[in-house]
């Protein structure tokens, strides 16, 4: 029989295809198939690739607006003109469905956030200008940024971090999760057709990689998203070298029904909420405070809904989600669950892991949660909703506000003053009403407390990617 030998994927570095000696499986998490092997930097890689996007640096960092704007348009059309092909790959290595909130979705996310990022400007700011002088404050890039991505949403992350640090001015080392790096290396490697060499190189191996960079002396910057332990060791590491960071941590997003919110109209909007790419989302509801006087027809409706969606393998066009990413999130979703049911909550739907292969487990919703259960305390990252009982508005919002994290939240009414007077009392970077999750290329997004430092996104996004350089004159 013939065997077929997995695609071996390569670095690319300065617009070329870097082999490596050392490689490991990305596994299908639908299947456990072999999806193609990753390359293992080794650090004399890595300097490479630093002395690679430093060396471009010389030339980009003095390229003018109009250039650095057509060339990030050149992004989102390349991005556009081999969507297929990415969303097919995404689908393998990450597990996504094709449909859905899934890669093809990803996919035209990381396109307008391509197109939106290339139509912001960095103008000159006029402090003063009088007979006595004028004052005039510049952006100007940092230097070779350094782009460490998780396995949630690969493609659409490293476009949110590269497309604004190229947009600067900057040059790029970018590092996908081990986990998910294979879209993310073909990506890099589909968009140095259209980039000048060297301003865009990928790096992969494993999570000392990502210690290699944010301790590398020609970094100036690391953008990180990843969990909240992981960023608190980028940040200790990057210090020594004072690098600059925008760090996007995890959450553990509350949303508070009011007592008026009619159950049946929100139950679809609050599912995806928290079901969103199959709950491993960072910014997804992880935690649903209900008033008793509809808490049992809430439950009953979003269990009717959960019912409606198709589980499977998500290169089947009729799967609206699809496995659990890898085993340790899989295994951590079901110590969760089983420690809930053994703290005496509901399982109303799904809680039963199911026979292999691939790491499905079904969609969860889990009653009579109350603060303290792990459930509800720790992020899941998993297709799993607490839902716990109130009787005081106050100590709902007290609740919400109780944990160390602050990502997003959201409050949910009939009348949306109501609401909205709950939504602006949340600690959290992003705060919604009667609607969760929804981000804009336009709106910066970022945490407080402990799932963050900075922002993305937008004007005070793009701004991160630059120093204040102020020109008297
Ligand atoms: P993770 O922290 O395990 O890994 C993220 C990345 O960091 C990977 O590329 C990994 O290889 C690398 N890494 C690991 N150890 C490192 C180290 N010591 N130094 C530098 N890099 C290192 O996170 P994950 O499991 O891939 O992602 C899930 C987490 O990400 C969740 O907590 C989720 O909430 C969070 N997240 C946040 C956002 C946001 O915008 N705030 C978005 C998506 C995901």
């Amino acid at each position: 029989m013939e065997r077929v030998v997995a695609k071996q994927y390569d670095l690319i570095i300065g617009g070329e295809r870097v082999a490596t000696s050392e490689h490991f499986e990305i596994r299908d998490p639908g299947t456990g198939d072999v999806v193609g092997l990753c390359p293992v930097a080794t650090k004399e890689d890595l300097d490479r690739a630093v002395a690679s996007a430093r060396e471009a640096y010389r030339t980009w960092s003095r390229s003018g607006d109009q250039e650095r704007k057509e060339a990030v348009d050149r992004i989102a059309d390349s991005i556009h003109a081999n969507m297929e092909e990415l969303a097919q790959l995404l689908t393998l290595e990450q597990g996504k469905p094709l449909n859905g909130l899934g890669s093809r979705f990803e996919l035209h996310g990381a396109e307008a956030w391509a197109r939106h990022t290339g139509t912001l400007d960095l103008p000159v700011e006029v402090l003063h200008d009088d007979e006595t002088g004028r004052v005039e404050l510049h952006r100007k890039p940092l230097g070779v940024v350094g782009s460490i991505t998780p396995w949630n949403f690969p493609i659409l992350i490293a476009i949110w971090h590269v497309v604004p640090a190229i947009r600067a001015g900057n040059t790029v080392v970018i590092k996908p999760s081990p986990y998910t790096p294979l879209s993310t290396i073909r990506m890099v490697e589909i968009l140095n057709d259209v980039l000048p060499e060297g301003i865009l190189n990928v790096v992969a191996g494993r999570d000392d990689l990502g210690q290699m960079m944010t301790s590398h002396p020609d970094i100036q910057k690391i953008v990180f998203t990843g969990s909240c332990a992981t960023g608190r060791k980028v940040m200790q590491s990057a210090s020594e070298t004072l690098k600059r960071v925008t760090l996007e941590l995890g959450g553990n997003d509350a949303g508070i029904v009011l007592p008026d919110a009619d159950p049946k109209a929100i139950a679809e909007r609050l599912f995806w909420g928290a079901f969103i790419n199959n709950g491993q989302t960072c910014a997804a509801l992880k935690r649903l405070y209900v008033p008793g006087n509809i808490y049992d027809e809430l439950c009953e409706a979003l269990v009717d809904y959960a019912g409606t969606v198709r589980v499977g393998h998500g290169l089947d066009e009729g799967s609206i989600l699809g496995p659990i990413q890898n085993r340790m999130q899989y295994d951590k979703v079901v110590d969760l669950v089983e420690d809930a049911k053994r703290s005496g909550a509901r399982i109303l739907c799904g809680g039963k892991a199911s026979e292999g292969p691939g790491y499905f487990y079904p969609v969860t919703i889990v009653a009579d949660a109350t603060d303290g259960m792990r459930i509800v305390d720790e992020e899941q990252f998993g297709p799993v909703l607490p839902i716990i009982r109130y009787t005081d508005l106050e100590d709902a919002i007290e609740q919400a506000n109780g944990l160390d994290v602050g990502l997003g939240g959201s409050a949910w009414s009939s009348d949306v003053d109501k609401a909205k007077a709950v939504a602006a009392r949340l600690e959290c970077g992003t705060a919604w009403v009667n609607n969760h999750g929804a981000i804009k290329p336009f709106a910066p997004f970022g945490g407080v407390k402990g799932s963050g430092l900075g922002v993305e996104f937008g004007d005070l996004g793009l701004k991160e990617y630059t120093s204040v350089q102020v020109v008297h004159q």
